[in-house]
């Protein structure tokens, strides 16, 4: 499942307290915010990351507000707590800064799912098809691409592709599937999935939602149909994050991973959120593993040490800021792949 040397979230944490160099008296906090000043260093978060981490990033966001964050910044360091292709992401539009992630081997199983030369051949065996890649992806497969999407922009960017024109799509299968029954396209579809949302249970959802009349369901495109099938509005993060703030609804149970609910928490105050159950049952225990390899500890001595960056060849590089830079051109200034489900909220 993992490239990780971690069997676990508790052993990646575990390896913060005891591997790392650092004092453990130390305020951690205070030594990154006089550190970040220090270095001109802006620090990037995904709200899939731990809430301490959220609550010290100068900016947290999903991957198109996070791209769009990276090519615009005048900060000298990048620290991106994120996982891997998020951070190349901002090398890729920002060559002149140094981009660093706390643990490198923070990776995806999206990514992991399609190998560079396996999508060549996919995409030479579909020579008239225009290739999409969602951003969740190596560096050397946006290089093979014409466009990069994410779960924001997709839907209004096949939009703008004329319908005489064949599309195929990589790497995750249920999101691919989404947008063709979204747009009404015919997609060839390459077959990966995210760890976390093909974990969701039906069963234990529909459970869930008898214990919950009241409760609405978002989930994250990313999610099997069969659960997208039980969702009031689906859509990317940032549009989930936008529904549970303006609905009326008192209570929403989120299938995604489940460390957007902080965010979630401190923009919508007073509502509340449940987790959506894995296939054990447990509630709210769909966390990512590579996401959680990032840790305040590491956060604070990849600052420091100005290391593990990111660096690509720059022929690599220049070749992946196409389709990248293609996908911001497209891409509304206000851009949220979401449908909602109308329903009525006792
Ligand atoms: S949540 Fe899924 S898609 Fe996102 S980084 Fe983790 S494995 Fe990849």
């Amino acid at each position: 499942m993992t490239d990780t040397a971690y069997a676990s979230e508790a052993d990646a944490k575990n390896l913060s307290s005891t591997d790392l160099d650092f004092d453990p008296f130390l305020d951690l906090e205070e030594e990154i915010n006089s550190l970040r000043q220090e270095k001109n260093a802006v620090i990037l978060a995904h709200v899939y990351q731990d809430s301490e981490i959220q609550d010290i990033a100068d900016f947290v966001g999903d991957s198109l507000d996070l791209s769009r964050k990276a090519a615009a910044t005048d900060a000298d360091i990048i620290v991106f707590c994120g996982v891997r292709f998020m951070a190349e992401v901002a090398k890729i539009l920002s060559p002149g800064k140094t981009v660093i992630l706390p643990d490198l081997e923070a990776g995806c199983s999206l990514e992991q799912s399609c190998p560079p030369d396996k999508f060549r051949i996919f995409r030479e065996a579909h020579p008239d098809h225009i290739a999409l890649s969602y951003i969740n992806c190596s560096a050397e497969v946006k290089a093979l691409s014409d466009i990069i999407v994410t779960s924001s922009n997709a839907e209004a960017i096949i939009n703008q592709i004329p319908k005489s024109q064949p599309i195929m799509f990589a790497p995750d299968k249920y999101l691919g599937s989404f947008l063709a029954r979204k747009t009404g396209r015919n997609m060839a579809l390459w077959p990966g999935t995210c760890v976390v949302h093909e974990q969701f249970s039906l069963r234990e959802l529909v459970r869930l939602k008898t214990l919950h009349p009241e409760a609405l369901v978002v989930a994250h495109p990313e999610c099997p149909e069969n659960i997208l099938r039980e969702a009031d509005h689906i859509g990317s993060t940032s549009s989930l994050t936008e529904f549970v703030i303006t609905s009326d609804a008192p209570e929403f149970i989120i299938a995604t991973e489940p460390k957007i609910i902080h965010q979630m928490e401190k923009l919508a105050p007073g509502k509340t959120f449940i987790g959506a159950p894995g296939s054990d049952g447990c509630i709210g225990c769909n966390n990512c593993p590579f996401m959680a390899l990032n840790t305040l500890e590491k956060l604070y001595v990849a600052l420091r040490d100005q290391t593990p960056e990111i660096q690509l060849p720059e022929k690599l590089r220049v070749a992946a800021e196409k389709p990248l830079r293609q996908m911001l051109v497209m891409s509304p200034l206000k851009a949220v792949t979401g449908t909602s489900r109308p329903r009525a909220v006792a």
